[in-house]
């Protein structure tokens, strides 16, 4: 049997720490708090905006929610975000994606200020991750690389498949690999050859959005399989891209859907809103 690598439990160990901190913030007189914008009434928006509340709430941190009508215009979005970027008391500012049609979620990206910018979107962030030196990681690969230290997964020297090229999953997780010294490919839609390279993997990291993507013909036997899909196949609850139990068989340790990266993602947007407000008041 592969080890399952519980996102929850390595989550709450992230949480609990991130907690302590906030604590010790507070005795130094630093509310941590985060401000939250979500844009119109789509449901997975407000699914996660409330578990990035419940967090908050858990850890200690003020979460000021912005809850927007879908009638808002983009003049009126980066006018909230200018007075957020401006606000002393605000540390983190984080917009829900995605954005009703007709607004520009790159120019949001783009307008808040990226000491601020505790999802770590904006190209500021993106330019320091590639050159290794950063305040903060994006979430969901810095979860990941979590999943893999609590794990004792060794990754210098690997060979590391990264399936997916986004902006906010894939190639940011490929630098983090790199950065920890894998040998790291990136697969994509285009990509030939594709279970042909992703045998060729010590550790595989999925990020399609394909339920059962991942098949057991394509995991070397003993590989580390991490599966950030979120799938809602019809029919079906919640997935991940890997076909789970015929993979599970063939590895060494994976993740499961859900309890494992998804976790992970809230508990590294909670540590990266304590180290604004650390850097904001010269904290170290
Ligand atoms: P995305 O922007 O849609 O990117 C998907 C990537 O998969 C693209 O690079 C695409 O290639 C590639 N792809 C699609 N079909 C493929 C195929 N047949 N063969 C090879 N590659 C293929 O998605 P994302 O935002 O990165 O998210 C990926 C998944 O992770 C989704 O299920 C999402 O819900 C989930 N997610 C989970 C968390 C979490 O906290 N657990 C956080 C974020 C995202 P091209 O670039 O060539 O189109």
């Amino acid at each position: 049997m592969p080890e399952i690598i519980d996102g929850k439990a390595i989550s709450a160990a992230v949480k609990e720490k991130a907690a302590k901190e906030v604590a010790k913030l507070k005795e130094q007189g630093i509310e941590v708090t985060l401000a939250v914008i979500i844009v119109g009434e789509d449901p997975a928006s407000r699914v996660y905006v409330n578990n990035k509340k419940k967090a908050c709430e858990q850890l200690g941190i003020i979460s000021r929610e912005y809850a927007l009508p879908d009638t808002t215009t983009m003049e009126e979005l980066l006018a909230l975000i200018d007075r957020l970027n401006k606000d002393k008391a605000v540390n983190g500012i984080l917009c829900q994606m995605p954005l009703p049609n007709g607004l520009n979620g790159k120019l949001v990206t783009d307008a808040i200020d990226p000491a601020k910018d505790v999802d770590a979107f904006h190209p500021v962030n993106v330019g320091k991750i590639m050159i290794g030196d950063y305040d903060f990681l994006p979430c969901t690969p810095a979860g990941v690389m979590e999943l893999l230290k609590s794990t004792g997964v060794e990754i210098s020297g690997k060979r590391a498949v990264v399936i997916g090229r986004s902006d906010i999953v894939g190639k940011p997780m490929a630098m983090l690999l790199l950065h920890a010294n894998a040998t790291v490919t990136i697969c994509h839609s285009r990509t030939k050859n594709l279970p042909e390279i992703c045998r060729e993997a010590d550790i595989l990291v999925a990020a399609v959005g394909r339920a059962d993507f991942v098949t057991a013909d394509m995991v070397k036997d003993g590989a580390v399989v991490i599966d950030v899909g979120m799938n809602r196949p019809e029919g079906r609850k919640l997935c991940g891209d890997v076909a789970f139990c015929e993979v599970a068989d063939k590895c060494s340790a994976i993740t499961p859907v859900p309890g494992g990266v998804g976790p992970m993602t809230i508990a590294m947007l909670m540590k990266n809103t304590i180290t604004a407000a650390k850097r904001q008041n010269g904290i170290n």
